[in-house]
């Protein structure tokens, strides 16, 4: 048998087989959905979450599961994108490590599976007192409504960081960022000679696991994958800034794992400027708050964050840097069937503790926010207040390291790094993307990827 007809053999019997799975799926995975029947929320508990991030999606499915089987509660999620965005992750575009599509979690195939109803639309703004919101034009009425609108970028006032700096606060941004490096590199490989050296320096300001993500990621994008196809460029010429305005970056972490990191820093010549804040962006140079200048094209913010700027219109009460005022249950100061979770809340676990802006708070978050709701829909049983358990912090340093804390046991380096790599993938909704991602990691181990820009038109 020739190797072409044993191929053919192969890739049909896959083909066949795949077509039989997906066939024999049972297909009452949907359960009874009470916002898709005519006529429209015609039924007693509407459960309308606004934004369908870490937090808003545990608490669908979350409230899914508990209500399985029963026809007077239905559950909406409303986003302004058809997609969650599974951020952790997400540096990993910047070094084509990771494929965009894998983490852009599909929402509707999900949210239906589980017996939630999906409107990919905006909110614009509430009717607290007739209990409506309005999102995408149309008006979708609620009883309970659930906001979990997430967070974004803080420039804290900082003359040029707007106009001039990248921000990692979406997909699109983080695409942006590694189409901007490999802009660079093909711009000076033009005329390396007259090719000012702001070109090819990259600066990240915030030493948070997001901005060592991004340096490690702009490392790897410069140094494994675009260094082999610019032989006309020297890789000296490149730096890579990270700056921090704390003592040190990681602050959340260990000292111990802190200085794992920054070593893993120092031997990749990756410079950390701690102590020292931006004072000015301008298109040719960041300018520090102690005078030194350093000029660059390309600068990275991931130095703060805020609570979604969509509250300010919402008549709800809120603090512009923590997000809406809860309560311990979640509910919003005020009013008995308005929720906030995740990023856009300021929570407090059961102790008055604040709960941080993190991924694993914002499921716990959702979580509980769905059995609260629960509760509050039958009656007679109390709210329980948020019980946040931290599991611990898992931070990519690039290039096979990692640091990791994990209930309260700290490691670092390459089981590290497989530990983030096997969290983050199981973490991932849909199993099309963990197989992609996992196959994308294998490949990795063996070959660089190449990068090339498409352009949006
Ligand atoms: C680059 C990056 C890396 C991170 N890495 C980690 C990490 O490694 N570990 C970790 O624990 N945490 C990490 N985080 C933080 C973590 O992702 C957030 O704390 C978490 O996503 C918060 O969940 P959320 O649901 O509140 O917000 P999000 O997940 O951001 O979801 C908010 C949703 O609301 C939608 N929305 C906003 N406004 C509207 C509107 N007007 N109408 C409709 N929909 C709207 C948005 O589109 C979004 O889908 C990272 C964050 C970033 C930005």
């Amino acid at each position: 048998m020739n190797n072409l007809l044993k191929g053919s053999l192969v890739v049909g019997g896959v083909a066949a087989a795949g077509a039989l799975w997906r066939a024999a799926r049972p297909a009452s995975l949907r359960r009874y959905e009470p916002w898709e029947r005519a006529p429209y929320a015609n039924f007693p508990n509407k459960v309308l979450i606004v934004g369908g991030g870490f937090a808003g999606y545990a608490a669908a499915k979350r409230l899914c599961g508990l209500t399985k089987g029963r026809d007077d509660i239905g559950v909406m999620v409303v986003n302004r994108e058809n997609f969650m965005t599974f951020w952790p992750m997400a540096t990993g575009i910047i070094s084509s490590d990771m494929d965009m599509k894998n983490i852009a979690q599909p929402l509707r195939r999900n949210l239906i599976r589980f017996g939630a109803s999906f409107r990919w639309a905006e909110l614009e703004c509430v009717d607290l007192g007739r209990r409506f919101v309005v999102a995408g034009g149309q008006e979708i009425p609620y009883d309970h409504l659930v906001l979990a609108l997430g967070a974004q970028p803080a420039y804290f006032g900082i003359p040029g960081v707007e106009e001039h700096s990248i921000s990692m606060s979406s997909i699109a941004d983080a695409e942006r960022i590694r189409n901007r490096v490999i802009q660079r590199y093909e711009e000076v490989t033009l005329d390396p000679v007259r090719a000012s050296n702001s070109k090819l320096t990259f600066v990240v300001i915030g030493g948070g696991a997001t901005g060592v993500g991004a340096a490690s990621k702009i490392w790897s994008l410069v140094h494994r994958t675009l260094e082999p196809d610019f032989p006309n460029i020297d890789p000296q010429r490149v730096r890579i800034i990270l700056i921090d305005s704390n003592k040190e970056i990681l602050r959340e972490l260990d000292p111990t794992l802190r200085r794992a990191a920054r070593l893993q820093f120092a031997e990749r010549r990756v410079e950390v400027l701690n102590e020292v804040r931006a004072r000015e962006v301008t298109a040719d140079r960041v300018i520090l708050g102690d005078g030194r200048e350093i000029e660059t094209e390309n600068v990275v913010w991931t130095a703060g964050g805020r609570a979604s700027v969509k509250l300010e219109d919402l008549g709800l009460p809120y603090d512009e840097r923590k997000g809406l005022t809860v309560d311990a249950c979640m509910r919003v100061e005020g009013h008995d069937n308005v929720w906030g979770i995740g990023d856009c809340a300021a929570n407090v676990d059961e102790n008055g503790n604040p709960v941080p802006p993190n991924a694993q708070a914002a499921v716990q978050e959702g979580e509980a926010v769905a059995e609260n709701i629960l509760a509050s829909i039958d009656g007679g049983k109390r709210l329980s207040p948020l019980r946040y358990r931290p599991v611990g912090h898992l931070v990519d340093v690039g290039k096979g390291f990692a640091v990791n804390e994990v209930m309260g046991v700290k490691f670092s380096g390459t089981l590290a790094s497989l530990v983030w790599r096997g969290t983050y993938l199981f973490g991932l909704e849909s199993p099309q993307s963990r197989t992609r991602g996992a196959i994308d990691w294998f490949l990795d181990v063996f070959s660089h990827s190449t990068v090339t820009e498409v352009p949006d038109r």
